[in-house]
């Protein structure tokens, strides 16, 4: 049985070494495996050349190398965003974007299969939680990528489907091997983690010396629309949340990116934008402002170009910094969970129809 194996690609090195002593090898081999495994992304035992056959053949006994499979790849027309589609090992699937900037390229990336916190705009909540991803699948998304596009990777958000506080040991585990010397090497301040607000663990997050760039779901200026748009803010209060965000400040001195995703006639009127604007007024803060992106389950509308444009000249006369953000991909359906949601779709039907 696969399960039965210990998914080697999650260990940190400590861990590795431990495994290593415990099997009689010597500790340098532990870096020797994390090497091929994090920083060449190899998927087989075989091809760690300078170990020993018989070492190599007692690894593949005792533990497995997760991989992921590409199961489709969808590239946009009007930039070079990509997103690919991938099985994991027990065949559930998720979705990764690869994306071009200025300052390098970035990957969004999945923290659970599914969601259970019901964002009533969010395609990738619509079907429930399935899973947790391991440490190993978050990291797989971006191996995979770097293998697929022979492109490196600098930047990593952890935007796509899930929410990675309620995948929280597995997120900072991700988080400490991607940004392992021995491995990656990537800087902990090139990656986003966005959160549509679990206040313990984004407390307990603050004090894990992984000082990302925290970016809170905030999508409404008072509790009422919020619970509105965001069940989660049924279980905490927005107050409570934003002095969660303060505190991630102070203890890592990262400011905090707030998302705003605008609705029409459900958030982005001129009152709202002042009510925002004061609520984060003398923080040091970025807000990113987001045009909803319609699904088709749900009637939501996009606001008009002119309103958003208009909540942003508002909220910058509280002297804050806004963005609007650049659509990429929008012809592909880059928007969480809208190509995994469309692929289980059809798998359905087709399910149905034979
Ligand atoms: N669960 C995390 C991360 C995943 S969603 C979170 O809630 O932050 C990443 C961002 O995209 C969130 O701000 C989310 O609210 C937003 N989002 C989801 N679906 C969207 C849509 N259809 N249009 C615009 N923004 C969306």
């Amino acid at each position: 049985m696969q399960d039965e194996k210990k998914d080697i690609k999650s260990f940190t090195i400590a861990e590795l070494t431990e495994e290593f002593l415990a099997l009689g090898e010597k500790k340098f081999r532990a870096t020797q495996v994390f090497e091929w495994l994090h920083r060449r992304g190899v998927t087989d035992f075989m091809q760690m050349t300078n170990l020993s056959a018989q070492l190599r053949e007692t690894l593949e006994s005792q533990y497995r190398i997760v991989t992921l499979r590409e199961v489709k790849r969808l590239a946009s027309a009007q930039d070079e965003t990509v997103k690919f589609l991938f099985a994991l090992p027990d065949d559930k699937v998720i979705e990764s974007v690869f994306m071009k900037y200025r300052h390098g390229n970035s990957v969004c990336i999945s923290s659970q299969a599914g969601c259970r916190m019901g964002c009533r705009f969010c395609a990738s909540t619509l079907g429930g939680l399935e899973r947790n991803l391991s440490a190993s699948e978050m990291l797989e998304q971006i191996y995979r990528i770097q293998e697929l596009t022979g492109e490196r990777v600098s930047n990593v958000v952890v935007m796509g489907t899930g929410e990675p506080m309620d995948n929280y040991e597995n997120l900072v585990r991700f988080l400490r091997l991607i940004s392992a010397p021995e491995g990656q090497n990537m800087s902990i301040r090139n990656i986003t983690v966005s959160t549509c607000g679990i206040v313990e663990n984004m407390r307990r997050f603050a004090n894990e010396g992984l000082p990302v760039t925290l970016a809170l779901s905030l999508h409404a200026p008072n509790d009422e629309a919020r619970k509105r748009l965001m069940p989660v803010a049924n279980r905490y209060a927005l107050s409570e949340v934003l002095a969660a965000c303060d505190y991630y400040f102070e203890q890592t001195g990262r400011r905090i990116s707030y998302e705003y995703s605008l609705v029409a006639g459900e958030n982005d009127t001129e009152a709202e934008a002042d009510a925002l604007g004061r609520l984060l007024k003398g923080k040091n803060c970025h807000v990113n402002l987001i045009p909803v992106n319609p699904i088709k389950e749900r009637d939501y509308k996009q606001s008009s170009f002119k309103n958003v444009l208009n909540f942003r000249k508002r909220l910058e006369k509280y002297n804050i910094n806004v963005t609007i953000r650049r659509e990429l991909g929008a012809d592909i359906g880059a928007a969480c969970g809208q190509l995994r949601k469309s692929h289980l779709d059809s798998v359905a039907l087709h399910t149905e129809e034979t």
